[in-house]
């Protein structure tokens, strides 16, 4: 699953625990973006926050783990390369998924070459609220066999949301896990 994780929230851990138990996956790996080229219109929180933060909220799940691929890699981050980068570590053997939330898959599919992204990985679009399902079924590549939708639980938490309540004092209890609120005052962000 691979995410800016500014911060990492519960809407990205009941979806990756959903994609977990649906799809019977072995483990779930998160991986934090490095430079994120989709973001540069706003100032995202250096990597290592990011990551921490990521740490902290998977360290109690035993089949979650974090990948610091993306980070330690310099550039703009391409969610091909890190594909490629995966299957080259595990090997033919090994099934690839790739877990977004819908929104993010649709841009996916306006990129220059979705059918090579398409042929390295299964990917599994989530929805998340206030998402409309007919705009990504319109889209061709959402009936690609490589593609997947998944229903999460209505859960209408943003990273977006988090940082604003955090900038005007209000909580964020019950939408981040405990340690990463912890993380985010011992380490003053989003102020
Ligand atoms: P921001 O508000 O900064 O865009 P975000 O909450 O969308 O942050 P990202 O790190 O951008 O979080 O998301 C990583 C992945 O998780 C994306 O594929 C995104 O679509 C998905 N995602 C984010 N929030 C949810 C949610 N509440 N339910 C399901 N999927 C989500
Ligand atoms: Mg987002």
């Amino acid at each position: 699953m691979g995410g800016t994780f500014d911060p990492i929230h519960y809407g990205h851990l009941v979806t990756a625990e959903g994609a977990f138990w649906q799809f019977e996956l072995d483990e779930v790996v998160f991986i934090p973006t490095g430079e994120p080229w989709m973001k540069e219109d706003r100032v995202v929180t250096p990597a290592e926050d990011r990551y921490l933060m990521t740490v902290i909220a998977t360290a109690s799940n035993p089949h979650f783990s974090v990948s610091r691929l993306e980070i330690d890699r310099a550039g703009p981050t391409y969610t091909r390369d890190t594909l490629e980068t995966l299957r080259q570590h595990e090997g033919e053997g090994t099934e690839l998924f790739f877990i977004t939330g819908a929104d993010a898959t649709l841009e996916i599919f306006h990129w220059k070459d979705p059918e090579e992204v398409l042929g390295l990985a299964h990917f599994i679009a989530a929805t998340r609220p206030g998402y409309d399902i007919a705009r990504f079924e319109a889209e061709a590549p959402s009936r690609h066999p490589n593609v997947s939708v998944m229903s999460v639980p209505a859960l209408a938490i943003s990273s977006t949301d988090v940082r604003e309540r955090v900038a005007e004092g209000r909580p964020v209890r019950y939408l981040v896990p405990e340690g990463v609120k912890t993380y985010i005052d011992k380490a003053g962000l989003y102020r």
